[in-house]
């Protein structure tokens, strides 16, 4: 089964106004109208309808966090019912920076992940093990038990309706990221792990690589079997950067 790869920027608490116009321009000026790839950015909330309002309609554009609650007296909070509303497509679910700086544990990713479906948004299910936990043989363990928190909460189905991104949260930021043998490894053993509950969206399902992809390793990584483009962090933040990995995908959804 072919799936469409996706390059997602995550922008993280970066950008101004300036910035979103002067994004917004190069990716209506430099990405194609017609691509075989998909492509979303995932700016801080209040840039949110900036984005929706100038982006080119083939770009999708997601919040990086949602409350797991539809509304009330959760103050800071935005809701996926309020996300939806402005015009978002998707949303991340529990970045690492948001398990570990937010104390976000599995179960209120989980709920997040499943406030997202309920209001049409696609939410892209961040996971991966730290160095300690890599180093000591855990990565399978760790990463695995973040998935099954999602799949206990909203089954095989639901789960297979979202998109999974593997990012190992020692190559967050580094520098350093997995090779494409390490990356493929994670997504591989991912995949065979959902092949046991459903086959179809096993095979369907897109999992992404995040972790110091970049345009000089976008190409061997995203070339992997298992690895269906990539979550970018600190290359989404000049269009440059991100044009660079968006080519190397663009050569690949055409073969090349
Ligand atoms: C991320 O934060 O999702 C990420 C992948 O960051 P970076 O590309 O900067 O490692």
């Amino acid at each position: 089964m072919s799936r469409r790869l996706l390059v997602a920027g995550n922008w993280k608490m970066h950008g101004s106004m300036q910035f979103v116009k002067e994004m917004m321009a190069e990716l209506n000026s430099s990405l194609p109208a017609k691509i075989n790839y998909d492509v979303a950015v995932f700016p801080v909330y209040i840039h949110l309808y900036d984005v929706i309002t100038n982006k080119p309609d083939h770009v999708k554009c997601g919040a990086q966090n949602l409350s797991e609650y539809d509304d009330g007296a959760v103050t800071g909070e935005v809701s996926a019912k309020m996300l939806a509303d402005l015009g978002c497509d998707m949303v991340l679910v529990g970045h690492s920076e948001r398990r570990i700086r937010s104390n976000e544990g599995n179960e209120e990713v989980a709920k997040k992940f499943a406030q997202a479906l309920k209001y049409g948004l696609t939410p892209i299910l961040c996971v991966g093990e730290s160095l300690v936990q890599r180093q000591s043989g855990a990565t399978q363990t760790a990463v695995w038990q973040q998935i099954q928190a999602v799949l206990d909460l909203v089954g095989i189905e639901k789960l297979g309706q979202g998109v999974i991104a593997y990012e190992p949260v020692w190559a967050i930021g580094t520098g350093e990221s997995a090779s494409a043998e390490q990356a493929q490894e994670v997504h591989q053993f991912i995949r065979s792990q959902l092949v046991l509950n459903d086959d179809t969206i096993a095979r369907r399902i897109r999992i992404l690589y995040g972790g110091s992809c970049k345009g000089s390793n976008a190409y061997e990584l995203f070339s992997m079997p298992d690895v269906d483009g990539g979550l970018i962090g600190g290359a989404s933040l000049t269009a440059q950067d991100f044009m660079a990995i968006c080519q190397q995908a663009d050569k690949l959804s055409q073969g090349v």
